[in-house]
C-alpha cells in the first residue's frame, strides 16, 4: 500500500470479555483479504511483566510466541486469524514498560528530570506501538480492559497522543461496547454504551467506528440511538450479535459498515477475498457421517479458555478430516478407567503442579494397556513416561516436580533450573528444534524429521531410565539436535500414541491444523 502507515486502535467499554480481541483480529483478517499487510499488538494495563505467572483458571491459557514471550491468549486469536507468528513486541504490558522505565531511572538516563506517567510511560507505550508496527501497511492495537479502568488510563492517553505523532488521519479508533437485552422489559438498553462512549470522549478520543456487541440480533434503531448520542456516523455503528463461531466474524465484519470504514481509511477499495473464511465456516458447519470423541484429561474444568489452543487445534483437525469431533472433558482429579474407555482417543494437555497428576498418569497407563490413541502435550509426555516406567516395575517412578525425593526420577529438572521453580520468565521457552527418528510415527505425521516447536517447561525426561521406559512400552522418537533433551516419545505397539515435550497446539491454524492433532483424529476415526 502506498502512503503512510495506518494505525487502528481497538478499545472496549461497558464490559471486557465481549470479543474485543476477536473483533480486532477479524478487522485484520478483512484487511488481509483486501491485500493489505497487517501487524497486531495487545496492550495490557496490568502490572505483571508477562502472563507467565498468571493463574490460568482466572486468565485462561498462557500463549507462547516463537521467541518465548509468555502472553495473553489474545495473541493466540491473532495468530489463528491472521496466520502470523508474533513475538514479544506484540505483547505490551504495563509491568514490563514500568520495569524498563524504572531501570532507566536507576541508570541515570533521565538527566535529573522527574519521571512521570505522562510523558514517560505514555511515551514508552507509543514507542512500543511503533516498534511493533514493524513496516506493515496497517497496525492494529488492542487495549485490554475497558476505557475508564484506573490502571488503563496511561494507555488511553498514549493512543490519544499517538494521533499527534502520526497524524489523526492515519489513526482509526474503534470502540467495542456491549448492549444488554433486558428480558423483563424485552428491550436492548443502550445507556451503558452511551456512558462508555462519553467516557472515551472525556479522554479526548472521538471514535471513528463503534462495534455494538449483543447476545442476540438487535434492531437497527439501536445503532441509530448510539450514533445520535456519540456523534459517530450511523453507518459506522455496527451491530454485531453473537456469531455461531468466531471464524464467522471476519465474514460479518466484511459484510458490515466496517468494510466501508476500512476502505475510506486505507484508500484500498478492493473487495475482500473471503474464500479462506468461507471455507473454514463451511467445514465447521458441515454435517458429518462420523464423529469421534476425544477425552481431554483436564484439571481446569470450568474455563474453556484455559485450553483454547488445544481445543481449536482439535476442532481444526476434525474440519480437515471431515469428521465431527466431540470433546469430552475428563476431570483428572476424579477420572477412572471407565471415563477413558468411553472415548475414542485421549489427550493430556500441558500443566503445572500436582493437582490431577494421578488421573493423568492413569490416562496414559490406560492408553498403553488398551491401545487407545493418545496425544501428550508437554506434561502429557511427562506423565506418559512416568506411566511407562511404573509399568516396567519402577512403582515409585515420578517427576521431581511432584515427588522431589523419588529415587526413580524419570522426569527431572533441567540443568540450570534448580531453585527457579516459582520464578517468572525462567522456563525453557519458545522455538526449539527437534530431530525425529526416521520411520517414527511422529515423523510420519509431520512428513519430516526436522521440526521446530514452541516450548514452555522446566522438567525433562531423564534418559538414564530409557531402558525402563522402553520396557514399559514407549520409545524415544525425537530429541533436541544434540540428543540431550527428549522431545518426542511414542508407543510402537499403539496405532497412535505420540507425545511431545512441546506445545504444537500453538502452531495450529483453522485452515491448516497441526499434523499431530490430525494424526490423533485420524487414529480415533479408524477405531470406530
Ligand atoms: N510442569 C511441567 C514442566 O514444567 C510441564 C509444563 C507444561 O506442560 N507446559 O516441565
Amino acid at each position: 500500500m502506498a502512503g503512510k502507515q495506518k494505525f487502528i486502535f481497538v478499545t472496549g467499554g461497558v464490559l471486557s470479555g465481549v470479543g474485543k480481541g476477536i473483533t480486532a483480529a477479524s478487522i485484520g483478517a478483512v484487511l488481509q483479504a483486501k491485500g493489505v499487510s497487517v501487524s497486531i499488538q495487545k496492550c495490557d494495563p496490568y502490572l505483571n511483566v508477562d502472563a507467565g505467572l498468571l493463574n490460568p483458571a482466572e486468565h485462561g491459557e498462557c500463549f507462547v510466541t516463537i521467541d518465548g514471550a509468555e502472553t495473553d491468549l489474545d495473541l493466540g486469536h491473532y495468530e489463528r486469524f491472521l496466520d502470523l507468528e508474533l513475538t514479544q513486541k506484540n505483547a505490551t504490558l504495563s509491568g514490563r514498560l514500568l520495569q524498563n522505565l524504572i531501570a532507566d531511572e536507576r541508570a541515570g538516563k533521565f538527566g535529573g528530570k522527574t519521571v512521570q506517567l505522562v510523558p514517560h510511560l505514555t511515551g514508552a507505550i507509543q514507542d512500543a506501538i511503533q516498534l511493533a508496527a514493524d513496516g506493515s501497511d496497517v497496525h492494529i492495537v488492542e487495549i485490554g480492559g475497558t476505557v475508564g479502568d484506573y490502571e488503563g488510563l496511561s494507555f488511553v492517553e498514549a493512543i490519544r497522543e499517538f494521533a499527534g505523532r502520526v497524524g489523526r488521519e492515519n489513526c482509526l479508533y474503534v470502540h467495542v461496547v456491549y448492549v444488554p437485552f433486558i428480558g423483563t422489559s424485552k428491550e436492548f438498553k443502550t445507556k451503558p454504551a452511551q456512558n462508555a462512549l462519553n467516557d472515551l470522549r472525556g479522554f479526548g478520543i472521538v471514535p471513528d467506528c463503534v462495534v455494538v456487541r449483543t447476545d442476540t440480533p438487535a434492531p437497527e434503531n439501536v445503532a441509530g440511538k448510539i450514533s445520535q448520542f456519540s456523534g459517530v456516523r450511523e453507518d459506522a455503528v455496527i451491530l454485531l450479535s453473537n456469531a455461531p463461531t468466531v471464524f464467522q466474524v471476519p465474514l460479518l465484519i466484511a459484510a458490515s459498515g466496517i468494510n466501508d470504514v476500512l476502505t475510506r481509511f486505507t484508500g484500498n477499495d478492493k473487495k475482500p477475498d473471503l474464500g479462506k473464511w468461507e471455507k473454514i465456516v463451511a467445514a465447521q458447519s458441515a454435517d458429518h457421517d462420523k464423529t469421534v470423541t476425544i477425552g481431554l484429561v483436564a484439571k481446569y474444568m470450568d474455563n474453556e479458555d484455559t485450553y483454547i489452543s488445544v481445543l481449536e487445534a482439535l476442532k481444526a483437525a476434525g474440519w480437515q478430516e471431515g469428521v465431527g469431533v466431540t470433546i469430552k472433558w475428563i476431570n483428572a482429579e476424579t477420572a477412572t478407567d471407565e471415563d477413558f474407555a468411553t472415548v475414542d482417543a485421549l489427550l493430556v494437555p500441558g500443566g503445572f503442579g500436582e493437582r490431577g497428576i494421578p488421573g493423568k498418569i492413569a490416562a496414559a497407563t490406560y492408553a498403553l494397556e488398551h491401545n487407545k490413541p493418545y496425544l501428550g502435550l508437554c506434561l502429557g509426555l511427562q506423565v506418559a513416561v512416568i506411566a511407562a516406567a511404573r509399568r516396567a516395575g519402577l512403582t515409585d517412578a515420578h517427576s521431581t516436580e511432584f515427588d522431589p525425593n523419588t529415587p526413580n526420577n524419570v522426569v527431572y529438572i533441567m540443568e540450570g533450573q534448580q531453585g527457579k521453580e516459582s520464578t517468572g520468565g525462567t522456563l525453557r521457552l519458545g522455538n526449539y528444534e527437534a530431530k525425529l527418528h526416521e520411520g517414527s510415527k511422529a515423523a510420519a505425521a509431520y512428513g519430516a524429521t526436522d521440526v521446530v516447536e514452541r516450548h514452555r517447561h522446566r522438567y525433562e525426561v531423564n534418559q538414564s531410565f530409557v531402558h525402563d521406559i522402553e520396557k514399559g512400552g514407549l520409545v524415544i522418537s525425537g530429541t533436541s539436535p544434540d540428543g540431550k533433551l527428549v522431545e518426542f516419545i511414542e508407543a510402537p505397539n499403539n496405532p497412535y500414541f505420540v507425545a511431545t515435550q512441546a506445545h504444537p497446539e500453538l502452531k495450529s491454524r483453522p485452515n491448516r491444523p497441526h499434523p499431530l492433532f490430525v494424526g490423533l483424529v485420524r487414529a480415533a476415526n479408524n477405531k470406530n
